[in-house]
C-alpha cells in the first residue's frame, strides 16, 4: 500500500510522464487511419526540430527534399532520408545533437548496442519520461500489474564492484522488485536464486534471455523445483523458439518478449496473444527494409531501422539499429493497432563458463568496451576457460588513439579479469573487420567452451 502510493507519487511528480502513459494508454486503440495520422504528427514536429536545431538534419533534410523551406517539412518524403548507421553517429556526433542543449536537461548515454558497437549517445529529461512511460504500459500489456512481485535477472557491473546504490536499491524495493545479478553466476548463486526464487514467489520473472534460459537450463539439469511464476519476460536478446519452449517448460509460465534497446527503448512488446511485438507508434516509428532499402513485405526478413520519436537532444532518424526482423503477415488478434513485428533476430551472443562453472552472461561485455571511444566493433572469444580473444576494429576516423587505446586495454583487461577471474588471459587481435556467422547473424560474444559443454549434454 505504501509502496504503491509512494510509486504513483514518484510517477507523477516526474515530468511528463503520466501525460505520456496516458497518450500510449489510448494511441493503442485507436483506429489505423487515426494512429497513421498521429504518428505524422509526431514524425512532422521531430523533423521540423531536427531541421532547425540539429546541423546534420539542417544539411540532410534540405537534401532529401524534407525541408525545402524553413518552418514546413513534408513528411512523405521521409523515406529519401539516408539511413543513419553507427559510423556516422560516432563520427557526426556533435552534428547530431540538437543546439538547444542549454535549454534542455540531459545526460550522456553509452551503449554496447545489439551488434558489439559501441555508440555515445545524448538523452534528454523528456526521452526519460517517455522510458518510463513506456515501461508502465509495457508491463501492462505484458500482464504485469504495480502492486505484483518481480524478479529480475538483470546485468550490474555496480553489484560486481560493490558500487550499488541506496536509491537504486530503494526504488526497487518500491517497486516491489528484487534484483539478482546475471553477469555472474556460479552454479551456487544459481542455487541461491532459486532459493530465494521459492521463498519470494515471485509474480514475474524479468530479465536477460541467455540468463534465464541459463537458470532454466541449470534447473532443469539438476532437477531443482522451483516456483513458478505467472509470467517470464525476456529483454536483451533474441529470443528463440527452442529457448522460449525451455523457460517455458522450466518456469511452467506464460512466456513474454520484448525488445528494445538504450538508443531507443521499448521498440516492442509481446502482449497476451504471443502473436509478435507490438510498435508503440506513439514514440517509435520501426521500418523494416531490404538491402536495396525498399520496404520488406510481410513475413519477409530486412534490416529493422528505427526512428524514436521521442528525443529531441540527439534524434536518430532512420538509424540502422543492426537486428533484422520482419513485420507479422496480419494484425494481432488482441486488436490493438500498433504494428506487430513477427520476429527479432540478429542478435546472439554466448555465455562464458570458467573452469569452476561460473558463468558469465555474453551482455557482460558491452559493459566492457562500451566506453571505448576508439572501438569501432568487437568481438569476444573463449578460446578456453583462462584463454580470451579479443578482436577489435579500430575507429578509422581516429588515426592514433596513442594513450587512450593503451588506458582502454587495460580497463579492458581488468573488467574481464573481474568477472572470469585474475588468471584469465586476454589476447587483442586488430582487425579490419568482423564477419557475420554463417547464418548472417553477428555474434559479439563466442564461447568454444560453453559450446563444447553445451554439445556434451
Ligand atoms: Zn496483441
Amino acid at each position: 500500500m505504501l509502496k504503491s502510493r509512494l510509486e504513483r507519487l514518484i510517477t507523477n511528480s516526474r515530468g511528463s510522464t503520466r501525460r505520456y502513459v496516458r497518450d500510449l494508454r489510448a494511441g493503442q486503440w485507436l483506429d489505423s487511419p487515426a494512429s497513421q495520422a498521429d504518428q505524422d504528427r509526431r514524425l512532422s514536429a521531430l523533423l521540423l526540430h531536427a531541421a532547425q536545431h540539429v546541423p546534420y538534419y539542417r544539411e540532410t533534410l534540405a537534401k532529401a527534399g524534407v525541408c525545402e523551406s524553413p518552418g514546413r517539412v513534408l513528411v512523405g518524403r521521409f523515406a529519401q532520408i539516408p539511413l543513419l548507421d553507427k559510423a556516422t553517429v560516432r563520427a557526426r556526433f556533435r552534428d547530431l545533437t540538437s543546439d538547444d542543449l542549454s535549454t534542455r536537461t540531459w545526460h550522456y548515454d553509452s551503449t554496447g548496442g545489439s551488434t558489439g558497437e559501441p555508440v555515445r549517445l545524448v538523452h534528454d529529461r523528456d526521452y526519460a519520461d517517455w522510458g518510463r512511460a513506456l515501461f508502465i504500459v509495457g508491463n501492462g500489456i505484458a500482464c504485469r500489474r504495480p502492486d505484483e512481485r518481480k524478479l529480475h535477472l538483470w546485468g550490474s557491473v555496480a553489484d560486481l564492484t560493490g558500487q550499488e546504490t541506496v536509491r537504486a536499491r530503494l526504488g526497487q524495493w518500491m517497486r516491489n522488485e528484487v534484483w539478482l545479478n546475471s553477469f555472474r553466476m556460479t552454479p551456487d548463486l544459481m542455487h541461491s536464486y532459486v532459493d530465494l526464487m521459492n521463498r519470494y514467489r515471485p509474480d514475474h520473472l524479468i530479465g536477460y534471455v541467455e540468463s534465464i534460459a541459463e537458470l532454466a537450463t541449470y534447473i532443469e539439469r539438476d532437477g531443482l523445483t522451483v516456483h513458478s511464476p505467472k509470467t517470464v519476460a525476456t529483454a536483451a536478446g533474441c529470443l528463440q523458439s527452442h529457448m522460449r519452449e525451455l523457460i517455458g517448460r522450466v518456469f511452467q509460465a506464460e512466456v513474454f518478449d520484448q525488445y528494445g534497446s538504450r538508443e531507443v527503448a521499448g521498440i516492442g512488446t509481446e502482449c497476451a496473444r504471443h502473436e509478435g511485438l507490438h510498435v508503440p507508434v506513439q514514440a517509435a516509428l520501426v521500418e523494416v527494409l531490404r538491402e536495396d532499402g525498399t520496404p520488406a513485405e510481410p513475413g519477409e526478413t530486412g534490416r529493422i531501422v528505427v526512428t524514436s520519436l521521442v528525443n529531441y537532444a540527439m534524434p536518430l532518424i532512420r538509424y540502422d539499429i543492426g537486428d533484422l526482423g520482419a513485420w507479422a503477415e496480419a494484425p494481432c488478434s488482441c486488436g490493438r493497432v500498433w504494428p506487430l513485428l513477427r520476429s527479432v533476430t540478429g542478435r546472439i551472443s554466448d555465455t562464458f563458463v570458467t573452469a569452476d562453472g561460473t558463468l558469465v552472461a555474453g551482455e557482460y561485455f558491452n559493459y566492457v568496451f562500451y566506453l571505448q571511444d576508439w572501438v569501432e566493433k568487437f568481438q569476444v572469444i573463449q578460446e578456453s576457460t583462462r584463454q580470451i580473444r579479443a578482436r577489435i576494429v579500430r575507429r578509422r576516423d581516429v588515426p592514433v588513439a596513442g594513450d587512450a587505446e593503451t588506458a582502454g586495454l587495460e580497463e579492458i583487461v581488468h573488467k574481464v579479469r573481474l568477472a572470469l577471474g585474475d588468471d584469465c588471459h586476454v589476447a587483442f587481435e586488430f582487425v579490419d573487420q568482423i564477419e557475420p556467422s554463417a547464418s548472417g547473424k553477428y555474434r559479439f560474444t563466442v564461447s568454444k567452451v560453453h559450446e563444447r559443454d553445451q554439445a556434451r549434454l
